[in-house]
């Protein structure tokens, strides 16, 4: 169903050499999270998403490209202090320092992101303190992905359902459920507001856990 290749790449950055796993192809076959995760397999290539050079510490999707430019934001003590940050899994300091890349480049939209799928890989390695600071960054960098007018969904519905996940699993519950009710007051579309109820009920029972859009039945209020 997934399949990888090993590849050598040359660092864009510092020139050299090192070997990473690409994937080649992959699926997603059944319903994604509430924050678009998507399911198996694809959901378990995601030690795949992100490289790192092993010897200037470049984190890029793909190492191969980029610029020497960028060696002034690794060389940055914010960069080298995320990169080897003890309190997040490694895959998620990868994620992080590429979201301080995209972040500096103004990138907002692939910053946050970046930022969630950090979120993903603190999740399953079971750093769960650290995996809700990432939801709250990942808030903050898509609302200025918003305000430069970088669209991060399809559509202004999905991108607030998004932040109501966001929100939620990160323990605010407050803000979550007055997002569902700013959102539903403007009469989203079907999916949309079966979503929002959906997240209501979690909100209500102070659910901080990640959940499946199949989870979604009828519209529940
Ligand atoms: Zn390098």
């Amino acid at each position: 169903m997934t399949t990888l290749r090993e590849e050598t790449k040359e660092c864009a950055v510092c020139g050299n050499k090192s070997i990473h796993v690409e994937i080649i192809s992959t699926k997603a076959l059944g319903a994604s999270d509430l924050d678009a995760r998507p399911p198996e397999p694809e959901r378990s290539t995601i030690q795949n998403w992100i490289q790192r050079c092993p010897t200037c510490g470049y984190c890029a999707p793909d190492i191969a490209r980029g610029d020497k430019e960028m060696a002034n934001i690794i060389q940055s003590s914010d960069y080298r202090k995320q990169l080897r940050n003890p309190d997040y899994p490694d895959l998620a300091n990868s994620f992080l320092c590429w979201t301080l890349i995209q972040e500096e480049e103004t990138q907002y939209k692939i910053a946050g992101w970046t930022a969630v799928k950090a979120a993903w890989a603190c999740d399953d390695a079971g750093y769960l303190g650290v995996a809700q600071d990432c939801r709250k960054r990942a808030i903050l960098l898509l609302e200025m992905a918003r305000q430069k007018g970088q669209w991060f969904a399809d559509n202004a519905g999905t991108e607030e359902a998004l932040i109501v996940d966001l929100l939620r699993r990160s323990g605010q519950f407050e803000s979550a459920m007055q997002l569902c009710e700013d959102r539903l007051a403007m009469k989203p579309d079907t999916f949309i507001r079966k979503i929002l109820n959906y997240q209501k009920q979690l909100i209500r029972k102070g659910d901080i856990d990640s959940h499946s859009t199949s989870e979604i039945v009828g519209d529940a209020g």
